[in-house]
């Protein structure tokens, strides 16, 4: 109740300039519709006002904040902002927080966790986003972790609608386990989604925003399981 007061309240005023210059700046702004951008927009705003932030060694700026605000409500766009409920507060470092967020080429990524923070490094956050169209999105992959947690457990599965998790896990599992038999060639998405189902799970999620038509083509049915899922309202 006093949240959606507060919303509105916020929402009524117009949004800064230097908040829209920096997302219109993006390269995930220009592959949007009208709109679809006045709703990120708007999400945009809610998480950067809803969510507590904090720099870990750095003093965070409005374009750190709305940069990572905007690639985070990118995947929720359809599903509405309110699937984020569980999460607090989102920590940005510098560079890297410890070895052991490293994956296995020593490349620090960022950590979601089950205490509802997301812990990220903004020289990843940056690469991620330098080129659209690669697959790797750091901010994409932990905020998917965020979705998938949402029941309370890391395991590749989000909160989905009745009857959909049958169907779900055929898909997810039939790929998951083709990833892990793939030759370098043939794999669809990057190999760190075959470390387990959680990681599947938010490697497929970069893949789908970053590379949707290899996706389409490559493998139909994960793109429609990953499809209907980002593009339904939840309930
Ligand atoms: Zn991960």
């Amino acid at each position: 109740m006093f949240r959606r007061i507060r919303r509105a309240l916020l929402l009524r005023k117009p949004i800064d300039s230097e908040s829209s210059a920096v997302v219109s700046a993006l390269p995930l702004w220009k592959a949007l519709t009208e709109s679809e951008k006045t709703r990120l927009l708007r999400d945009v705003r809610i998480l950067v006002h809803e969510k507590n932030w904090q720099g870990v060694g750095m003093a965070l700026s409005m374009e750190h904040k709305v940069t990572i605000a905007a690639y985070a409500a990118r995947i929720v766009l359809y599903r509405g902002i309110d699937e984020y409920r569980d999460l607090h507060s989102i920590y940005v470092f510098p560079s890297s927080i410890s070895e052991r967020n490293a994956d296995s080429s020593g490349r620090f990524l960022g950590m979601a966790n089950n205490l509802g923070q997301v812990l990220l490094s903004w020289a990843a956050v940056k690469k991620g986003i330098r080129k659209s169209n690669d697959g790797h999105c750091v901010t994409t992959h932990e905020f998917a972790h965020v979705l998938d947690a949402a029941d309370g457990s890391f395991d590749g599965t989000p909160v989905l609608n009745r009857g959909a998790y049958a169907p779900w896990a055929r898909v997810m599992s039939e790929h998951f386990l083709q990833l892990r038999a793939a030759s370098r060639k043939k794999r669809v998405i990057d190999e760190y989604g075959a470390t387990n189902e959680a990681e599947f799970f938010a490697v497929a999620t970069e893949f789908y925003f970053e590379k949707p038509n290899s996706l389409k083509k490559r493998a139909p049915e994960l793109f429609l399981a990953l499809d209907s899922y980002y593009k339904q309202k939840s309930t």
